[in-house]
């Protein structure tokens, strides 16, 4: 066993699941168990949301800002602190490359809290409205921000540390409870929060952490149950269904960051239009990103000359993946073997609808035993094409050719997904083209449009709702309207 096992962190103690019960947490790289996680019975869960509803309701937690802010300087302090562990987790859990678990697995997470942290102080919690002279007399009003309440956090696996810090942290500034439940294959990432959690001094309750094999049953209780006021969720757009289905029976606040299929367009005007093209390989942590753009526009002028670059990019991609200890190395396997047979179905759909594979496609045994697939590029690729309308969520790239700017953008929009996006072109034309863009967050010639400081969400299907930023704190609060009478 290389990792420790993640253990419940349920009102300010870190404890077994009931009778003790476990999981094996396997690990991506080998295929092989690599810790033990507690599986939480349905019990462990109502008594996270029993907790959390308590420290909500009983403690002044919701209402001490400056306190709540320290404790999350605090805490982001021991995670600095604790990174090189943090960097293990993803690595060995979430089958992160040493170069992706530094950058977007950790520092980025970390970052990203620190964008948080920097917007705290911009909320604005009681604004005075004015006095209003109505039905014969003054009224003096307040608008005050308030946290909506009890939080259940349900998180996918592909950047743990990432996602569970834009909700946990998001929603304790805010002065929220949480219960967070992370994806069944990244348990430890969820769970080592809880443990630094103790040592920053949180009070028991306001952060609860519930671990389990079975992907549905906790959230699902999160989801129902009557105790919680707001669910946030990151995954895909299929579970997002079913969760404000769930959810409204009680008429829960329903945040959902779901699915994309986002666009890379290059004009034909773009500088350096063969080093974007290159750029545009689906590989960074094996293409298992929600906002990565996996639908490469390149204009019909230049597609030939597209082709040519990709073709040799992959070519000179192909011994720089797959390397445990290589520091340089983003790509590593994918997080499962469920996720590997999706990703090699869709290899297989992608030909039996007639796009043209022009590189990888292979599942790979002699990377090792765990879960690799090769950085895959499709060309000759129609929008209407399943690989190009439906989420792979692996490192496959499909390029698209386009006739004029107009039809970049149409191809761009004819998807059910609206996450992100990137165009690249002379700058005031591709800024054009991003407004026109629907989608969530736009980059405009490698511009980050995605920070911890910025509103990140879905437009369509790909989700509701924003995260990080200021508007991702706003998002767990409650705004009240207060009248005095003056005269
Ligand atoms: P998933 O939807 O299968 O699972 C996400 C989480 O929901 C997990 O914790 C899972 O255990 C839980 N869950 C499953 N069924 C549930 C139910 N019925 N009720 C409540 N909870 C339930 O997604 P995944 O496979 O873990 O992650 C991949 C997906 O996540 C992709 O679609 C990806 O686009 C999406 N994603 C989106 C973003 C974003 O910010 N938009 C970020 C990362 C990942």
């Amino acid at each position: 066993m290389i990792l420790p096992e993640a253990r419940l962190y349920i009102d300010g103690k870190l404890r077994s699941a009931a009778g003790n019960r476990t999981y094996d947490n396997i690990g991506p790289w080998t295929g092989d168990v690599v810790g033990k996680a507690a599986d939480a019975s349905p019990e462990d869960v109502a008594a996270a949301i029993a907790a959390a509803r308590r420290a909500f309701d009983t403690t002044d937690w919701s209402r001490h800002h400056e306190r709540r802010f320290e404790l999350m300087r605090k805490y982001r302090g021991l995670l600095q602190a604790n990174r090189d562990k943090l960097v293990q987790i993803s690595r060995l859990e979430a089958g992160a490359a040493i170069g992706a678990a530094a950058r977007a697995q950790v520092d980025g997470a970390l970052g990203g809290m620190d964008g948080l942290l920097e917007c705290f102080p911009r909320v604005v919690w009681e604004e005075d409205r004015g006095v209003r002279h109505e039905y014969g007399f003054d009224t003096k009003r307040l608008v005050t921000q308030e946290a909506v309440g009890v939080v259940g956090a349900i998180t996918p696996w592909n950047v743990p540390l990432y996602v569970n810090i834009g909700k946990v942290v998001a929603a304790l500034l805010a002065g929220c409870t949480v219960v967070l439940k992370p994806a069944p294959d990244t348990p430890l990432m969820g769970a080592y929060m809880g443990e630094l959690a103790i040592e920053a001094g949180l009070p028991p309750g306001v952060f609860n952490v519930v671990t389990s094999a079975d992907p549905a049953t906790a959230g699902e209780i999160l989801t129902r149950d009557p105790r919680v006021d707001l669910i946030s969720f990151t995954g895909s757009t299929a579970v997002g269904k079913k969760i404000m289905e769930n959810g409204a029976t009680t008429l829960k606040r329903v945040f959902l960051e779901l699915g994309g299929k986002s666009a890379y367009i290059v004009l034909d005007d773009a500088p350096s239009f063969p080093m974007v093209v290159a750029q545009s390989m689906v590989v960074f942590h094996a293409g298992q990103g929600c906002a990565y753009p996996t639908r490469l526009l390149v204009p019909r002028s230049r597609y030939a000359e597209a082709v040519k670059v990709l073709e040799m990019a992959y070519a000179s991609f192909v011994d720089k993946w797959g390397k445990f200890d290589e520091p340089s190395c983003i790509m590593g396997p994918v997080i499962s073997k469920r996720q590997l047979e999706r990703v090699r179905s869709y290899v297989e759909i992608g030909q039996q609808e007639g796009a043209r594979l022009l590189a990888g496609g292979q599942v790979r045994t002699d990377k090792g035993p765990g879960f690799f697939i090769e950085p895959t590029c499709f060309v000759d690729v129609r929008n209407d094409m399943r690989i190009a309308q439906e989420e792979i969520f692996g490192p496959v790239l499909v390029v698209i050719p386009y006739e004029d700017e107009e039809d970049a953008i149409r191809i761009a929009n004819d998807s059910i997904y609206g996450l992100g996006g990137a165009v690249f072109g002379t700058t005031e034309r591709a800024l054009r083209v991003a407004r026109r863009v629907r989608a969530g967050a736009l980059s405009v010639n490698g511009g980050m449009s995605i920070t911890g400081d910025l509103p990140f969400g879905g437009y369509k299907q790909s989700g509701m709702g924003r995260e990080w930023g200021r508007e991702g704190i706003e998002e767990f609060l409650e705004t009240k309207a207060i009248g005095i009478r003056a005269s």
